[in-house]
């Protein structure tokens, strides 16, 4: 059979070469099926024209015909908007435009007939349209359209007269040539069981859908096969690693560790870290390697888990190594460790870029004939001149920064993969976790060290200084330490320097009495560590900084934190900053300071720091609000296949569900023998073929 998904789309009517290779550079577009697949972002009602009256918020784009009565420009600043006032005989609904006023009002007349695309959306009480598009009426339109597709398209392509109308005249001749069903992606049972539309239906309804039904139905179908197959994906694989590698056994737990638990442990461990430790204590027993995710929120005591991890491998032969991603937290790590282990006879060593030399090699030596136990250090730790006499455990620190590349890197490091505990401080919504890290069970920490009050978080205006100050100036005077926090991003790096300079005048002259000190990324290191010294050994009771205290700070006695310019910093980042306070007994406070305008997503991103201490609603409050692209360090760490139509902020229940359906098919066909399974694990090999991110592992 000749396949047409494969075919290059310059013979497609009315492509052609030029426009085929401009497809290609904009849009990664080369073949038929690559076209099929550049689905629409949007859809305007075509079949009829609206009119006022019957509009409500809950409609699609829809088109309105009518006149302008006239215009309104209102608000200030940000808020600053053009208003028109659209008629057409039955009502009178407003057009409002946040951008562009000036050439709005040059370019549309007022009593001039138009047409108007939008969709309604309430705001301020009331249903308008904002941002719609305006086309005069120039002929007459035809009826019975259906729904209308919306194309992003590029610049480039807009200039070369390439706009979203031209790409649907392509994808309507794309789809004449599909005189054949294309080859179906799912087996007849899946979509038998789940009542899903076909996929050369789905495929021409998501594009010329005639009516909403029949959208409904096909992106049901296409999400539902995107997220299925990253489901089954990650499980397959999971699956195939099972049956592959034999774990390191490791049967008993000894001397080391009950030593420490008996006589070294310097507190009790909470529950949820005995809990934790049990259910990590059974994989490493198990056979089976452990692949294993440690999420618990910022100071919930992640490391003392790792610690006695580390314990059990000494006591069954093995070494471990504890990787961060910076050499700060490597350190920090190295220190914590130590410490706790300073009557012990365990040897722990750091490794990190700026270890060279003799003591480089006495480390390297100490790891080959196995004198070492604990390697701490950062990504030097996997580099191929490290050689382990028999690693059997690796802890990763903040994983989100650890490619899979790496993770898969670690596994050449002995005959057999060391188990894997995964960290992380930065809780990843359920979501995203069962996408990117669905291969891994997971462990919570859900609960803090006792005495930790959750810290009370307020909202503050920046023209209210004085009730601020004299809040700091109580808490000082009662034996309490505060930070006061500036933002410090690299584009704007000498303003805000100058900022944070302002603001440690301004808090000296205010707090006269008072030994403040300073730290910011720009200093020396030892410049740096003496400052912070001051702070650490309470000589200085403020503490001004940029992020450069985000990680690792810990000073119990502190117990306020001012974040200045609060708007210009992200949920996460927040919910770390505020995560420096509140380790003592006292009471914590956090202090977002912002200016009076504020826009919608940063309104919403204080009230939530406000309402709640809870690091998990943070981050799935977090990916609503910005999308999954967007979250730090989630495009390197690769979900395995592109989502074009799923969206993980908002399709969180069809993935638990699709889940359920891969995690079926894999219990009754683990190899992938099943005859009625063929179309599943054709299509699964057909994606990992064409998949970057898969190569790094398998
Ligand atoms: P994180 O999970 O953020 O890595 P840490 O491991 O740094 O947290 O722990 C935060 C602080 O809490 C450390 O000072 C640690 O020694 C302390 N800590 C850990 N477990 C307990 C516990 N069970 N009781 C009291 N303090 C604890
Ligand atoms: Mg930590």
């Amino acid at each position: 059979m000749y396949d047409l998904a494969s075919r290059d789309i310059k013979y497609v009517t009315g492509v052609g070469p030029q426009r085929a290779a401009m497809l290609n550079k904009e849009l990664g577009i080369s073949t038929v099926h690559d076209l099929l697949y550049y689905f629409p972002y949007k859809y305007v009602d075509r079949s009829r024209f609206y009119t006022i009256n019957e509009i409500d918020a809950s409609m699609p784009y829809i088109q309105l015909k009518g006149e302008i009565l006239g215009f309104e420009a209102v608000g200030e600043g940000r808020g600053r908007r053009l208003i028109a006032h659209f008629s057409d005989g039955t009502g009178v609904i407003d057009l409002v435009w946040f951008q562009g006023i000036k050439y709005l009002l040059n370019r549309y007349k007022v009593h001039q007939e138009y047409m108007v695309f939008g969709k309604p959306t309430v705001f301020n009480g009331r249903v308008n349209i904002a941002h719609p598009d305006i086309d005069a009426i120039t002929e007459e339109v035809p009826s019975g359209l259906g729904l209308q597709p919306f194309y992003n398209t590029t610049e480039k392509m807009k200039r070369s007269m390439l706009n979203s109308h031209a790409l649907e005249k392509v994808m309507a001749s794309a789809l004449k040539l599909l005189q054949e069903p294309l080859p179906e992606t799912l087996s007849p049972q899946i979509l038998q069981e789940h009542h899903l539309m076909p996929l050369t239906e789905a495929i021409g309804n998501i594009h010329f859908p005639q009516n909403v039904e029949l959208l409904k139905r096909a992106h049901y179908r296409l999400k539902f096969e995107e997220l299925f197959y990253v489901q089954l994906n990650i499980l397959r694989y999971a699956s195939d690693r099972m049956h592959k590698y034999r774990g390191f056994v490791f049967g008993k737990v000894g001397d080391t560790f009950n030593t420490f638990y008996a006589s070294y442990l310097p507190f009790e461990l909470t529950e949820a870290q005995k809990r934790v430790i049990r259910e990590i204590r059974k994989d490493l027993g198990s056979g089976h390697q452990m692949n294993r995710l440690l999420q618990g929120d910022v100071g919930s005591g992640k490391t003392l888990v790792a610690l006695m991890c580390m314990l059990i491998a000494i006591d069954n032969g093995y070494q471990s190594c504890m990787m961060a991603p910076t050499e700060i937290l490597a350190n920090q790590h190295y220190e914590t460790l130590k410490s706790f282990l300073r009557d012990m006879d365990v040897r722990v060593e750091l490794l990190t870029g700026s270890i060279k030399g003799k003591r480089r090699e006495r480390i390297l030596q100490g790891l080959q004939n196995g004198e070492i136990h604990i390697l701490v250090g950062t990504h030097a730790v996997i580099e191929d001149t490290v050689e382990f006499h028999k690693l059997g455990l690796a802890i990763i620190d903040e994983q989100h920064r650890f490619g899979v590349a790496q993770r898969a890197r670690l596994w050449q490091k002995n005959v057999s993969p060391p188990h894997v505990l995964v960290m992380t401080a930065t809780p990843i919504p359920r979501t995203l976790a069962m996408t990117l890290y669905g291969d891994l069970d997971v462990s919570v920490i859900d609960e803090l060290p006792p005495g930790r009050k959750p810290v009370a978080t307020i909202h503050q205006y920046e023209n209210r200084r004085a009730p601020l100050y004299d809040f700091i100036r109580k808490q000082v005077d009662s034996g309490r330490q505060a930070y006061i926090v500036f933002p410090l991003i690299q584009e704007s790096e000498k303003i805000d320097l100058q900022n944070l300079e302002d603001g440690f005048e301004r808090i000296k002259t205010a707090f006269p009495d008072y030994a403040i000190c300073k730290v910011h990324g720009k200093m020396k290191a030892a410049e740096k560590d003496e400052q912070m010294q001051l702070f650490v050994t309470g000589k200085a009771q403020i503490l001004v900084a940029t992020t450069v205290i985000e990680v690792g700070v810990n000073v119990p006695n502190a117990s306020v934190m001012i974040i200045e310019n609060a708007e210009r910093f992200g949920l996460s980042q927040l919910h770390q900053l505020r995560g420096r306070v509140g380790r003592g007994a006292d009471q914590s406070y956090c202090v977002l300071v912002t200016g009076f305008k504020l826009s919608e997503d940063t309104r919403k991103r204080i009230e939530i720091m406000v309402r709640t201490n809870d690091g998990f609603e943070i981050a799935e409050a977090d990916l609503k609000l910005r999308g999954p692209g967007d979250l730090e360090g989630t495009q390197q760490s690769g979900i395995a296949f592109d989502l074009k139509i799923a969206d993980l902020a908002h399709d969180g229940q069809l993935l638990q569900y699709v889940r359920e359906v891969a995690q079926e098919v894999i219990k009754k066909d683990p190899q992938g023998a099943l005859p009625e399974n063929s179309v599943l694990w054709k299509q699964l090999k057909t994606l990992r073929k064409s998949n970057v991110n898969w190569s790094a592992i398998s």
